[in-house]
């Protein structure tokens, strides 16, 4: 019988060749204006650039709950998020201070 095609287990990060660990991960998505937290993923996280990475039946699982755009009955809970703002927050580029401080 030939092999399946299975991601080999230990598969190096396809970003940066950094070795992959499992891990129980969550994560967001946006939908227009509404967020939605998905959380218990298993999932497959870079030691080196902290990509994760999902098998084929996690994302599926993920785009089937996306497809059917969350709903509220289907949530385990709710969280309050703080929402910040960079206006304001961005500072210019040092060069272009007239009062930088250059030794
Ligand atoms: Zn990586």
């Amino acid at each position: 019988m030939p092999p399946e095609q299975v991601e080999p287990a230990g598969a190096p990060c396809p970003r940066c060749q950094a070795p992959l660990v499992p891990q129980t991960v969550r994560t967001a998505i946006w939908q227009g204006d509404r967020l939605a937290v998905i959380e218990d993923v298993p999932g497959h996280v870079c030691t080196s650039c902290m990509e994760q990475f999902y098998d084929d039946n996690v994302s599926d699982a993920m785009r089937r709950l996306t497809e059917d755009g969350f709903p509220a009955d289907a949530a385990q809970r709710e969280i309050r998020v703080p929402v910040f703002s960079l206006k304001g927050r961005i500072r210019k580029p040092a060069a272009m201070t007239e009062d930088a401080d250059v030794d």
